[in-house]
């Protein structure tokens, strides 16, 4: 293994604090109309999508090798919106390798990180400027933007973590965070939850 190893060189780039956005690399762009049945109100999605196709979040996914030894970094952008009354929000991963943790750092915007383990313990971590959240080992992650703003978050992780979409797409979370007759954020059971 270590002799397929390439070391990188030593580089940087620039992440702006508000947008969050990159003129050093290609970001990828999350559009709602790849996110069907992760939001509870379908009908509402189906609506939104009648007369357009938004973009939900972006971030980016730099070309560093998956090695344990290097590190992934770069932001993530959560556009303010809603689907029916739940905000807009990341697809959400674990690491493929599971005992991974991840750090973001949030710059801008106000919002969540919704954590869950696969055993069923879960957390929502408010997000405002200048607030770093820590995921640990074993803990799906979801950011979720409750506010009129971008969220936007610095994340880094190990290299060689990789993510795992796919428990999510099909099970979704155990909670959901929409926005309350108060119009505050108001954490309920997700009715879509499948055991
Ligand atoms: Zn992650």
């Amino acid at each position: 293994m270590m002799s397929d190893y390439i070391p990188m060189n030593p580089f940087v780039m620039g992440f702006d604090l508000l947008t969050g956005l990159s003129d050093d690399a290609e970001s990828t762009k999350r559009l709602l109309s790849k996110m069907k049945g992760m939001y509870h109100d379908d009908a509402a999605f189906e609506t939104i999508l009648e007369k357009e196709d938004p973009k939900v979040y972006e971030f980016y996914e730099l070309k560093i090798p998956n090695y344990a030894s290097d590190l992934l970094f770069g932001t993530s952008i959560t556009y303010p919106g809603k689907v029916g009354n739940e905000y807009y929000m990341t697809k959400g991963h674990f690491h493929e390798v599971l005992e991974t943790a991840e750090v973001y750092y949030t710059l801008s915007g106000e919002g969540y990180m919704l954590m869950e383990t696969p055993e069923g313990e879960w957390k929502a971590e408010a997000l405002s400027a200048g607030k770093a959240v820590y995921v640990p080992p074993r803990w799906a992650h979801r950011s979720i933007n409750t506010g009129t703003e971008p969220l936007v978050t610095f994340f880094v992780f190990r290299g060689d973590a990789g993510h795992d979409y796919g428990t999510i797409e099909q099970k979704g979370y155990r909670k959901l965070i929409v926005e309350g007759k108060d119009g505050k954020p108001e954490i309920i059971d997700n009715p879509k939850w499948a055991k």
